[in-house]
């Protein structure tokens, strides 16, 4: 939809209540929800379909302007287990949408193990990938096995987390115990992304402390990663062992034939019918994530029902052609060569052993720039700078960081660096 259109008639509605049969959504005049009703309605059911998964019909009605957006709420005022529309769980995330193949097989096959006997198999399970394959699809599979039988557990993003602890934090001791309670009566805690509390000192404690506690009364805990624990990134160290307590299990990417069988599913939900070269073409393309091909399928399979392009393998061909491959980001070495040049040092210095002011400092900025702007974790990074473990690089990016955020130069070096 075009911004100006979206602008005009979309902007301020705001949806008031959704069940089984239909969402319900607010507009801020008659007017306006008559032409929604009239116009827009189509591609209404159809967003709503792409979302929820199922056939919804959409109404308009009229409405007060949105509501200010109710404050977060808080762990006891939100039920352990959601009612069932305002559950955080995607309804299409579960067991049996799953594909299963080599790239998941012993994450797939965990995940129901945890989901069937919590606290029993594996504890913690902690499932690592990249981006795109499967790893939340997982979580929230098992949480709604656990939901179906009537579980106490608890699904959030570690970001969702940090929130959660900072806002009991402010509001006092009093907060933070309930805050604690209320994680430590669960049956299992199923964490998306934990990756984000790296460098979250005060979250990653409770988390620590929520983590035996739970662990010790054998509750589930289920930890979704972009890297192994042995590698994240500024992770306590003790919670870094007490991740590999369990199981660590990876996702990969699925060969041609499981892509095909993800996308064949997603094919299976589209409103026009989608021809099995489309699925085969797009399954040999050479990407690194689903949601990419996901992403892909579903604009041509828009298209296709919003302008009547048809759905041809030229079609798809031109809306993947549209998407420009990322620039080529820099290399390591380069980013190594450059902080010492900034520095007036040779390449060699950042990697020998020397550790006066000067070198010492290039070397946090340089390690610092090499995890945020690489996304390199500490291992590698200590390989890159002359063979150092994990715990200094991890020290040298705290200083790194804390040099790019109170330093001047360090930040005029650092942005010269990235911005060429
Ligand atoms: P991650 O959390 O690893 O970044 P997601 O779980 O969000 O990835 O998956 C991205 C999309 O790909 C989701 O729509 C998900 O349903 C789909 N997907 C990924 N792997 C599979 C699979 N093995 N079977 C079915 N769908 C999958
Ligand atoms: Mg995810």
């Amino acid at each position: 939809m075009p911004r100006p259109a979206y602008n005009t008639w979309l902007r301020g509605t705001v949806g008031q209540s959704l069940d089984a049969d239909r969402l319900v959504v607010a507009a801020p005049s008659a007017f306006i929800a008559e032409h929604l009703n009239a116009r827009m309605r189509g591609i209404a059911c159809s967003a709503v379909h792409a979302v929820v998964g199922e056939e919804r019909d959409v109404a308009f009605v009229v409405g007060n302007a949105p509501a200010p957006q109710p404050a977060a709420p808080t762990p006891e005022a939100a039920p352990i287990a959601a009612p069932p529309n305002r559950s955080p769980l995607n309804p299409r995330y579960t067991f049996e949408a799953f594909v299963e193949g080599t790239s998941n097989r012993l994450a797939f096959a965990a995940a129901q193990a945890v989901a069937d006997a919590p606290g029993d198999a594996y504890n913690p399970l902690v499932v690592y990938g990249a981006v795109g394959l499967g790893k939340t699809h997982l979580l929230h599979a098992i949480g709604h096995h656990l939901h179906a039988r009537g579980r106490a557990f608890r699904y959030v993003t570690s970001e969702r987390l940090v929130s959660d602890y900072t806002a009991a934090v402010r509001e006092g001791r009093r907060r933070i115990d309930e805050f604690n309670l209320a994680y430590r009566s669960l049956d299992a805690l199923l964490i998306d992304d934990i990756q984000f509390l790296a460098g979250k000192q005060g979250t990653q404690e409770t988390f620590f402390h929520i983590f035996n506690a739970l662990h010790d009364n054998a509750r589930q805990i289920v930890v979704t990663s972009d890297w192994p624990p042995s590698a994240l990134r500024l992770l306590d160290d003790r919670l870094r062992s007490r991740l590999e307590w369990g199981l660590v299990t990876d996702v990969s990417m699925p060969d041609p034939e499981t892509r095909a069988a993800i996308l064949q599913r997603i094919a299976n939900r589209s409103p026009v019918p989608v021809p099995p070269e489309i699925i085969t073409a797009l399954a040999q393309r050479n990407t690194t994530c689903i949601r990419q091909l996901e992403g892909s399928l579903g604009r041509v399979v828009a298209a296709a029902q919003w302008t009547g392009i048809p759905l041809t393998l030229a079609a798809i061909e031109k809306e993947l052609a549209t998407y420009a491959p990322a620039p080529e980001p820099m290399s390591a070495t380069e980013v190594i060569a450059r902080v010492s040049q900034a520095f007036g040092l040779p390449a060699a210095a950042l990697t020998g052993k020397r550790r006066d002011r000067k070198i010492a400092r290039a070397r946090h900025i340089a390690a610092c720039l090499l995890a945020e702007r690489l996304s390199l974790n500490p291992v590698e990074i200590g390989e890159l700078l002359g063979n150092r473990d994990r715990a200094t690089i991890a020290y040298a990016i705290r200083q790194g960081e804390q040099a790019l955020a109170a330093d001047p130069e360090a930040q005029r070096v650092a942005t010269n660096i990235t911005q060429s």
